[in-house]
């Protein structure tokens, strides 16, 4: 099936087949028609599905075959995302996607100076993609205006609400148009009751679409999970990168300290590596993601939040160095491999103390990962599981589910699972391989 079946405009098509795009991902298959008919979705769709085009391409046409009456440009579209990586790769798409279309879009979103930002809305954009923390503090300096907004993305909504970001969003929503004046699209990788609700208020008569199977991860990603001790991890990770020649890997830690001690060590082995976490300036972190995408860093070392919305395509391995506190972002860690159809790896290296987490997972994802012991690397059987180490203050998360664009605004403390368990030694059986 081709894009041409879709009913996108020669425009569109042509900035399509500028990206060598051949046919459309299941995802825009559902969902452009669908928003181009005006309706409100509801879609689950994990990251890596192509949904960024899935909601992009029709918004764009809407907003371009519906010009603005007096010619005014007041932002006729509002795309929120969870993270400013995402927000900024969002805002690219939509440039490269409406190149040929005479549409403004900006980015605005924490971490740097405002002031070019406010100049840019000044000018007048039909576009903007925000993070939510950002986008308020333009509301309360009056540099933005929402009251023309004809069509709203909540992208990623899950994580969104994971960050604490529910408070945020119902204040942006006081300030639209009535949602039965505006169209609205929610995207999500799974659907919890706070989801639900949240498109219960939102959404108007969606049509439902869901491409994979919920919190089910892309079939063609290969999962294994390397048995190992924790104090021998970074050695074997070291050793599988060099040995299998993997030249580019993105490697989960839970920590930011951890994501910095492991980048440290692995450049002490002779591998580029760079750490990208929420401590990072802007700069640093668009730094480090440029350079890994280039090649020049081999390992790209990071925490859930500032990995969430990285798009660099193709990635071939991901390494789960530890394995994550809640099982969800097992699935959004691993999405970040086998994108848009190509096959990816994921590794996991899990020690006597994450041998819940990982029934966790696996209940979650409802099968077994295989697991490989590595020669040399096998288990000490004396060791026992110790409690998981979650950060300073030895709550359930280490890195806490607000990232620096949440602030202070009466925001309650994401509910997530306690995760620091005691755990018991044993769990699985493991079969040997050279
Ligand atoms: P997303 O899920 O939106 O983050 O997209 C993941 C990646 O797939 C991005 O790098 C897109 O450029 C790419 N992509 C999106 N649609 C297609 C398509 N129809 N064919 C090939 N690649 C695509």
């Amino acid at each position: 099936m081709s894009f041409d079946t879709l009913g996108l405009s020669a425009e569109l098509l042509r900035a399509i087949g500028e990206q060598g795009y051949s046919e459309p991902t299941p995802i825009q298959r559902k969902a452009i028609p669908l928003i181009l008919e005006g309706q409100d979705v509801m879609a689950g769709a994990q990251t890596g599905t192509g949904k960024t085009a899935g909601f992009a391409l029709p918004l764009l046409q809407r907003l371009s075959t519906n010009p603005p009456k007096n010619g005014r440009r007041p932002i006729r579209a509002l795309i929120l995302t969870p993270t400013r990586e995402l927000a900024a790769q969002v805002s690219d798409s939509m440039k490269i996607y409406g190149r040929h279309l005479p549409l403004r879009s900006t980015v605005v979103f924490g971490g740097v100076k405002i002031n070019p930002q406010i100049e840019r809305l000044r000018r007048g954009v039909d576009i903007l993609v925000a993070t939510p923390g950002r986008l308020l503090d333009h509301v309360s300096q009056r540099t933005v205006n929402l009251s023309q907004i004809e069509i709203l993305v909540l992208d990623e909504a899950d994580r969104m609400l994971d960050m604490g970001f529910i408070h945020d969003i119902r204040k942006l929503l006081a300030l639209l148009p009535e949602n039965n004046v505006r169209q609205n699209l929610l995207f999500s990788a799974t659907f919890s009751d706070e989801i639900k609700q949240l498109a219960g208020r939102l959404l108007n008569r969606p049509k439902l679409i869901e491409v994979a199977r919920r919190n089910a991860t892309a079939e063609r990603i290969e999962q294994v999970v390397h048995p190992v001790d924790k104090c021998r991890k970074q050695e074997l990770l070291s050793h599988m990168i060099g040995s299998r020649n993997w030249r580019q890997v993105l490697v989960f830690t839970r920590t930011k300290h951890g994501a910095n001690r492991l980048a440290q060590q692995l450049e002490n082995d002779g591998l580029r590596a760079s750490a990208i976490h929420g401590n990072k300036s802007q700069g640093a972190r668009t730094r480090a993601l440029a350079g890994f995408k280039s090649g020049e860093v081999r390992v790209l070392v990071a925490t859930d939040i500032a990995a969430r919305g990285l798009d660099i395509n193709q990635l071939p391995h991901v390494v789960n160095y530890e394995l994550p506190n809640v099982p969800e972002d097992y699935v959004h860690r691993i999405g970040r491999t086998g994108r848009a159809g190509n096959e990816g790896a994921a590794t996991s290296l899990v020690c006597v103390d994450e041998h819940k987490l990982l029934r966790d997972i696996e209940r979650l994802l409802k099968r077994e990962i295989s697991k490989v012991v590595l020669e040399g690397y096998e288990p000490d059987p004396s060791i026992r599981a110790e409690p998981i180490q979650t950060g300073r203050n030895g709550k359930g998360r280490s890195q806490p589910r607000k990232q620096t664009e949440a602030r202070s605004r009466g925001r309650s403390p994401a509910k997530r699972p306690v995760a620091a368990r005691r755990e018991s030694s044993g769990g699985y059986t493991a079969h040997r391989h050279r």
